[in-house]
């Protein structure tokens, strides 16, 4: 079954001279019975049993286990032959504390992949005298129960062989006995070697009795069992300096050198002693190894130990509790480094479109209001302006399409006037505070009916919605408030004494129902009262005055103000209502041109500026209109223009007509002056010798606007034509769902063509001003979240890595009963996947509120409306895995380490 041939093993202290432990001992064990290693300390008895069992390497020599030479074996070899043969039995029990009795032995049948039952645990402890002990945790045993539990442990996987070093040396001889009867049973079947001191134990349990000295065989005797009954003598017993020879016996010639042997073995003389015969005494005679065959023909094949992930994670999880302090410690420490991490990475992550529709949804944006813009200029010059770019009718269809979402045209009219301040008191002071919170102007023309009224959530707080074909509007609870403050004046009524106007007093805003306002040019009855419910408390601090506020309050104020403009320009509520059809109508009043806010026009000469606010070309003109200086024409030169009468008041003298229409008496001089003319758009024009050739009434009509010039086809074709449309811009309702609000969000920051739609409204404006200096703090965030993952990695490998010397016996004690080093990595990952796991639940939480937290805080107290930083299911994952991929590399180094180190040191925690 085992054999050694000129075993050796030196150890080389790394101080001293080195030690030959065991030097060239050549030994055969049988399949069964009870060998005993006997020797003073020091002997080498611990060494060569450790060499047997594959805990220790020897140097030289070989061991052979059933045939089959360990000469290759490596340390895994060995740990699956301990695994499939071996039951180790240690003088310090060597029993896992934190496993109950029997899950202490269900761990040595569970590393030979077998199941155990209740029942096989059950039969074991009976088989050890501990029946019904199976629930009880070690350290409420005795040395003898616990080391019967290590007897057990060993015995469940029903090795071949058993090896026991002192397995009684802490025990008092009552105790020991009952083990030594224990393993004397077992030798009936098996082969047991163990390790003693006591001689008398030795030769009362013995089968066999090897002695060693300074690492040599000193004696090596077996059991005579003939001499039970025998009265002839066997021969001699050699046991130290001593030589016994029975009474009567005569040497052979194999007892003169055997006994030349042994006395070549001894530093000091040999005693010979001539024993009388006892009938029945047990009797020692050398023991002829060449006479032990194995009869044992089972193949040699090892079973590799497989330690399941459960106990992995109970024994890496035990680790845990001897050092609390420590583990809190590191998992606050590291909690708050990856926290930071993942904060970092909410703010790295940064997106332009997440951020946006983050923001957009946590502001509770409820409208989309977009604007026009294009893509101008070349190559590096590309820029994109929003000034003023019409949208018409047919792509408001094709966005209504595109982004799925109901949305309208806003109009403005060319003149974009809009104002009724003239009906309000300018001496009544609206707000105390630096900022205009009052509206005296509409900032577009929409449609207002039942539908929009309800997506949009608004409620008609007065009279009815107007009509579209009848001269009707509706106004906002807001843009009413501006008459409740400051009165109302129809255009007509004055103070007869005094000829002032007289304003009426408007005590709440279903006054304003039946009032008349001038717009256009014609006056508009207001039918209704739509109250869009504008949060005018969250705006509360803009009404008051600065000394009110401290200077952190001014910066928050100007957000603040800034975000109320948006929503009193861009929605609804600062719009004008009109009803279905009302924006048509007026369209089709409105003469086509281009308003000169993209396209700076200055036609002057000399002093004289004319300041052009919408331009136009002949054909979008009815000639009736035009009063032509030198014959009519039906095609304009390119240094020809005709302009609306307005702009020519200051220079020129004129008469009312009996029509009340302006008529210019000197058209002599106008006809006669020379214009130049620049043009600064896309391109640049400049002209000189350009004549005024007509002009266009304007004062009536609201069909006809101020400042317009007249321009020649191409010239307007080729600047201005590009700025006609019908709306300044589109309005509708935003989505709900945050998954719909980042389609839109992707659709409206989609770069891919020249024209893009861009949101109106706080949000995009915040985000849009910061967006670059944000792109370049998460690139920094990046990287102080590198760092601090870093350094959370640290801690953690740390704190893995020191746990090792908690864990080296125990691991010890799992290699002695067979497990791989496979299975120790289990256990280190296993107990580094639990804080790691601890670490990632407590970050993930903690990165969230945090989170959270930050966001409404800036939300709140600062006034910004953007979500600045975003949680996602990014940092999440990042958690875990790096988490995960830390407790993996700090667990794998220091295995690498343990593993490479022999079973015995890591038991001795050497
Ligand atoms: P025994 O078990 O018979 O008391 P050991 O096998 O433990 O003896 O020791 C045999 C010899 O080897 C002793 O001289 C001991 O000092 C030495 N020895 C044992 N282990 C080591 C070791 N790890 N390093 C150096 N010397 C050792
Ligand atoms: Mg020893």
């Amino acid at each position: 079954m085992l054999e050694t041939k000129n075993l050796t093993k030196i150890y080389k202290p790394k101080k001293g001279v080195p030690v030959k432990a065991i030097d060239g001992v050549s030994l055969k064990f049988p399949d069964k019975g009870m060998i005993f290693l006997l020797g003073k300390s020091g002997s080498g008895k611990s060494t060569l049993l450790n060499l047997l069992g594959g805990l220790d390497k020897y140097d030289d020599g070989e061991i052979i286990i059933k045939g089959v030479s360990s000469k290759s074996f490596s340390q895994k070899h060995f740990d699956s032959y301990r695994n499939t043969y071996l039951g180790f039995i240690f003088q310090e029990y060597n029993i896992l504390e934190e496993f109950t009795v029997g899950a202490n032995i269900a761990l040595a049948l569970e590393l030979q992949n077998k199941k155990a039952t209740d029942e096989a645990i059950n039969d074991i402890l009976k088989e050890v005298d501990l029946e019904g002990y199976g629930s009880r945790k070690p350290n409420e045993l005795s040395g003898g129960q616990k080391q019967r539990v290590a007897i057990a442990r060993a015995l469940v996987k029903n090795p071949k062989i058993i090896m026991a070093d002192e397995p009684t040396g802490a025990l008092d001889s009552n105790t020991g006995k009952q083990v030594f009867d224990t393993l004397k049973k077992l030798s009936k079947s098996k082969l047991v070697i163990v390790v003693s001191h006591d001689r008398d134990f030795a030769s009362k349990y013995a089968d066999r009795i090897i002695e060693l000295a300074d690492g040599k065989v000193l004696s090596d005797t077996s059991l005579c069992e003939e001499s039970y009954e025998a009265n002839d003598a066997v021969g001699i017993e050699f046991e130290g300096n001593t030589a016994r020879i029975p009474e009567g016996y005569h040497l052979t010639e194999e007892d003169r050198i055997a006994i030349n042997e042994y006395i070549d073995k001894l530093k000091n003389g040999l005693n010979l002693d001539i024993t009388a015969k006892k009938s029945g005494e047990i009797k020692f005679v050398p023991t002829k190894q060449e006479d032990i065959k194995s009869e044992d023909n089972s193949p040699f094949k090892l079973i590799k130990s497989k330690l399941s992930l459960k106990n992995a994670f109970k024994i890496g999880g035990s680790g845990l509790k001897y050092k609390k302090f420590r583990l809190v410690m590191t998992v606050i420490l590291s909690c708050v480094a990856f926290i930071l991490f993942g904060l970092s990475d909410t703010f790295g992550a940064y997106n332009h479109i997440n951020t946006a529709t983050n923001s957009i949804y946590d502001s509770k944006i409820n409208y989309v209001s977009l604007e026009k813009s294009v893509k101008r200029g070349e190559g590096i010059d590309t820029y994109w302006s929003s000034n003023n770019n019409k949208i018409t009718a047919k792509e408001v269809e094709n966005l209504k399409k595109e982004t799925g979402i109901d949305l309208a045209g806003v109009w403005m009219p060319l003149s974009e006037d809009l104002s009724f301040g003239q009906q309000v008191d300018d001496k009544v002071q609206l707000t105390e505070g630096e900022f205009e919170i009052y509206k005296k102007s509409f900032s577009g023309v929409v449609e207002m009916d039942e539908n929009t009224l309800s997506k949009m959530g608004y409620k008609l707080t007065a009279g009815r919605l107007p009509m579209g074909d009848k001269n009707e509007i509706a106004i906002s609870k807001f843009i009413s408030e501006t008459f409740v403050k400051a009165g109302y004046w129809d255009l007509k009524t004055y103070d007869k004494k005094t000829g002032k106007n007289v304003f009426e007093k408007i005590n709440s805003c279903a006054d304003m129902v039946g009032k008349k306002i001038s717009l256009m040019g014609k006056e508009y009855t207001v039918t209704g009262i739509v109250d869009t419910f504008l949060d005018m408390e969250r705006y509360e601090p803009l009404t008051k005055t600065l000394e009110e506020n401290d200077s952190a309050d001014s910066l928050i104020n100007f957000v603040l103000y800034s975000e109320f403009t948006y929503e009193t320009d861009r929605n609804y509520t600062g719009m004008l209502m009109v009803g279905k059809g009302g924006i048509d109508s007026l369209i089709s009043k409105q003469i086509k041109g281009a308003p000169t806010s993209n396209v700076y026009v200055s036609v002057f000469a000399g002093e004289r500026y004319l300041s052009p606010m919408v331009v136009t070309k002949l054909s979008n003109v009815s000639a009736k209109d035009i009063k032509w200086i030198g014959g009519a024409k039906t095609q304009l030169n390119d240094n020809e223009i005709i302009v609306s009468a307005d702009m020519l008041y200051e220079y020129i003298s004129y008469e009312y007509d009996e029509k009340g229409e302006h008529q210019i008496v000197d058209t002599k001089t106008l006809s006669e002056t020379k214009y130049n003319m620049e043009i600064f758009g896309d391109e640049h024009i400049e002209k000189s010798d350009i004549r005024v050739v007509g002009y266009i009434e304007n004062s009536v009509e609201d069909t006809k606007v101020n400042g317009l010039a007249i321009m020649s086809d191409k010239i307007y074709d080729g600047v201005f034509k590009v700025y006609e449309g019908e709306y300044i811009g589109v309005i509708g309702a935003m989505p709900t769902e945050r998954q719909d609000i980042k389609n839109l969000v992707t659709y409206c920051y989609n770069e891919d063509s020249d024209v893009k739609y861009q949101f109106q409204n706080p949000v995009s404006y915040e985000l849009d001003s910061i967006d670059e200096m944000l792109e370049m703090l998460t690139k920094v965030f990046l990287y102080i979240g590198l760092g601090f993952a870093i350094f959370a990695s640290v801690m953690l490998a740390n704190f893995i890595a020191t746990s090792i010397s908690h864990k080296k016996q125990e691991i010890g004690i799992l290699r002695a009963i067979g497990s791989r080093s496979n299975d120790v990595f289990r256990i280190f990952f296993a107990e580094s996947f639990i804080i790691a796991m601890i670490n990632f639940v407590i970050s993930a939480i903690g990165v969230f509120i945090a989170t959270t937290i930050i966001n409404s805080a800036l939300r709140a107290e600062v006034g910004i409306l953007i979500t600045i930083l975003n949680f996602s299911v990014r940092q999440v994952a990042l958690l875990l895995v790096v988490s995960i991929a830390v407790a993996f590399i700090a667990s794998f180094l220091p295995v690498k380490k343990i593993a490479s180190k022999r079973p015995i040191d890591a038991i001795r925690n050497r």
